[in-house]
């Protein structure tokens, strides 16, 4: 073998070890970023509509937990989320934004907040918000008037589960049109949370403790 091989061959296996250690990178070749890469869901798509809760003070923590209002999430999170809006924008609607991923060391800082795992994960075993699959989400129309979906995000109550049914027909549509469509695109939907959906394909990811950038 020439050296020069030697030591491409070389180069590939530490490059391999990275990878294999960091698990987002850049494909060396083609260029590609892997799909297990975390991205800021706003390099990929204008369409979205932000409302980052824990950006503001106006959540059940009543705290200001994230530096800034940015969507990161793995690529392949971004790219179903970017599909499923591509659906809904047809029909006139657009997804609202409320979560994305959070960091576990946001987690940590939520559970020391509220330590109850009702409403909080316990950062021990973390959500798939930490592994960068999920998303809080509901729709705006046409004219960005959000989507009466029978409550409000993160209300803790019977009534904002998929099962329960005692809603207006309007508000039972718009829940099933919005599972149906994300669950189309990749997404599983969560019996208590209508706003609340897991890329299927992000369940076993690692739990990840990334920072996003604010400007
Ligand atoms: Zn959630």
């Amino acid at each position: 073998m020439n050296s020069f091989l030697k030591l491409l061959l070389l180069s590939l296996f530490f490059i391999t070890s990275i990878n294999a250690q960091n698990e987002t990178y850049t494909d060396e070749v083609s260029g590609e970023i892997s799909d297990t890469t975390f991205v800021n869901l706003r390099d990929y798509s204008n369409d979205f509509v932000y409302d980052m809760k824990y950006a503001t003070e106006d959540n059940f923590l009543k705290a200001k937990v994230y530096d800034c209002a940015e969507c990161m999430l793995r690529l392949k999170t971004v790219r179903a989320l970017i599909a499923a809006n591509n659906d809904f924008m047809k029909k006139g609607f657009r997804i609202k934004l409320y979560d994305c991923y959070r960091p576990l060391d946001i987690q940590k800082k939520m559970w020391e907040i509220v330590s109850n795992p009702e409403y909080v994960a316990d950062p021990k075993k973390g959500s798939i918000h930490n592994r960068g699959g999920a998303v809080d989400i509901s729709l705006v129309d046409i004219t960005g008037k959000e989507v009466d979906m029978g409550t409000s995000f993160d209300f803790f109550g019977i009534q904002a589960s998929h099962n329960f049914k005692q809603l207006s027909k309007e508000i039972l549509s718009k829940r099933a049109y919005l599972k149906k469509t994300m669950i189309k695109n990749g997404f599983n939907s969560f019996d208590s949370e209508w706003w609340h959906y897991n890329l299927k394909a992000g369940l076993k990811d690692k739990v990840a403790n990334e920072k996003w950038k604010c400007n």
